[in-house]
Formats: C-alpha cells, structure tokens, sequence
C-alpha cells in the first residue's frame, strides 16, 4: 500500500483542499508511475464541478501526468 498525499474536491464548485489515501497495489497489467508533474485542464474543472452529473467526492483532479515507471517488472509486451 503506498499512501498518497494529493489536493481534493470535497463538493460541487468547492475549493481543493487536502486529501490522503491509499493506493493498492498494482495489479497484472497496471504500473507504478512516480509522478514528477501534473495537469489540471478543462475536464478536470468540469469534474470538480460535477456538469456532467457523475463526479464521486472527494475527486482529486489531475489526470495529464509526466512521471517515471517505477515498477517496469509489471510491463508485459505482446510480439
Ligand atoms: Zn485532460
């Protein structure tokens, strides 16, 4: 379990605010990715807002991400 620290919407239109949780860990065809940078674009303030009426709460924004592998043992290329 790796425990994340990250900012997050509590509620339609609110602030961010902090937020910890905790990730599982990986599963057959997922990786770990260290994440250096983080995006917030035009989507993620929709979500924060709920428009489209199916954000779950907390939401932590920031799905456009820049990060190194951290766990390529889980990497599986078909040939
Ligand atoms: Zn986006």
């Amino acid at each position: 379990m790796t425990q994340v620290k990250a900012w997050a919407a509590f509620e339609a239109g609110q602030e961010l605010k902090p937020f910890t949780y905790e990730l599982s860990a990986p599963e057959s065809e997922e990786v770990e990715i260290e994440v250096s940078n983080c995006g917030v674009c035009h989507t993620d303030l929709v979500f924060i807002d709920n428009e489209w009426g199916m954000t779950p709460y907390p939401f932590v924004p920031g799905h456009e991400i820049v990060g190194r592998i951290t766990c390529p043992c889980l990497l599986m290329i078909e040939t």
